[in-house]
């Protein structure tokens, strides 16, 4: 058949780090700032292009600045429904047929009765663009099984005044506490909200994230939030490995009892161990890659965004790990992270690395599945592995034809 990216297009798709904030339309982002009044330094895409989605991003403040602007205007419900709705459209038109989408509603709202609003209303836009898609299945959209998907909740791993209303206000109500204190009360109340929706509104978030700061503020701080998940069976994954070394995966894993690491990227990256007490570094990295590989704790790998916020990547994908990992037998989902602060699809990011690690088809089907199988899938064992087995049969039949 076809070249490497049409037999990619072609596929049925999963994908699982894919951030709400990081993944709406320019041109909505243009549409809701008019509306609201929040000011945007240009008003057209392709100006918002060359001031803050850049192919480029010279640091990790000029990538992030983008966020900024979508924040301001996800404050919003009806904003968050849409978002959700046009974000798993253009998922699907990419043949994405699994998502899990993820945000940190208390960057967005106000309150804990309002993060459950907004995961009410993420669900909203994501199950109208479900039952669109699933009642018409439209075969110009690839892949024939039908779509589904799953919310992830973030918590940050550290925050500061400015970074919307439920954190202004935690620090004030809060001004005499330690901030490692506050920290674990903001995270704890993000899963108790999480949880909430789950179990008394019947969404489907399916998973309690870490996101933000890496440098200073370790996922073990976390540890009572991710008690608090494993404890009501919600699933769980932490950004790790991004702007830090292998220690921050290995405490991701057990601490945090993270069944996913969001990128950790870094898992190789002996020289960055800073414990003095770890004097066998390649010891210690081998035996942490071996244990992710052998637990099946499936490494969400976005490999434009890691070119984009790593500067030792030099972006170039010729020294991305990837390659490395699929070495070493690991569970492997390639992703997105934001599609528009990146500007790619899902087809794009699973050409990138098909190409740069110059994989064999067999090994290329098997990626593709990789990402079906790490699904924090929202219903039953059976109900998954039926799913997964779809996902795979045509899998199959698309690369055998
Ligand atoms: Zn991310």
């Amino acid at each position: 058949m076809s070249t490497v990216a049409e037999l990619i297009k072609s596929v049925p798709k999963s994908e699982l780090h894919s951030h709400l904030d990081g993944s709406m339309r320019a041109s909505t982002l243009i549409e809701l700032a008019r509306e609201q009044g929040v000011e945007l330094p240009s008003y057209d895409v392709a100006g918002l292009n060359e001031c803050v989605f850049k192919d480029q991003y010279s640091s990790l403040s000029e990538y992030l600045l983008g966020f900024g602007y979508t924040c301001a205007v996800l404050g919003d419900f009806e904003a968050i429904e849409r978002t959700a709705f046009e974000m798993a459209t253009d998922a699907i038109l990419d043949g994405v047929r699994y998502m899990e989408v993820r945000f940190s509603p208390q960057l967005l709202v106000s309150s804990s009765a309002e993060c459950v609003t907004a995961f009410r209303a993420v669900n909203a836009g994501l199950m109208q663009a479900a039952t669109t898609f699933n009642q018409s299945r439209d075969v110009s959209c690839g892949a024939k099984i039908p779509f589904e998907y799953g919310i992830i909740c973030c918590a940050m791993r550290n925050f500061f005044r400015g970074m919307g209303v439920y954190f202004d206000t935690l620090l004030d109500v809060l001004s005499a506490t330690k901030k490692r204190d506050i920290i674990n009360i903001a995270s704890m109340e993000a899963v108790r909200s999480a949880l909430t929706a789950r179990d008394n509104f019947g969404v489907p978030v399916v998973a309690f994230d870490l996101a933000g700061e890496e440098d200073g503020y370790p996922a073990g701080h976390h540890y009572s939030a991710y008690d608090e998940a494993h404890a009501n069976f919600m699933r769980t994954t932490v950004h790790a490995g991004e702007a830090y070394g292998p220690e921050s995966i290995y405490e991701a894993v057990t601490k945090c009892h993270a069944e996913r690491i969001g990128h950790g990227t870094s898992i190789f990256d002996s020289g960055r161990i800073i414990d003095p007490l770890i004097t066998d570094k390649e010891a210690y990295v081998d035996a942490l890659a071996n244990y992710v590989a052998t637990m099946r704790i499936t490494v969400e790998v976005c490999p434009t965004s890691n070119m984009q916020t790593i500067p030792d990547l030099k972006g170039n994908m010729d020294n991305h790990p990837v390659r490395k990992m699929l070495d070493y037998g690991m569970s492997v989902a390639i992703c997105t992270d934001n599609t528009l602060v990146s500007h790619t699809s899902l087809s794009n990011e699973l050409t990138l690395t098909a190409e740069a690690c110059h994989l064999e088809k067999e090994q290329l089907k098997r990626l593709v599945l990789a990402g079906f199988k790490g699904a924090f899938y929202h219903g039953s064992y059976a109900q998954k592995r039926a799913f997964v087995k779809r996902a795979a049969d045509e899998i199959d039949e698309i690369f055998n034809s």
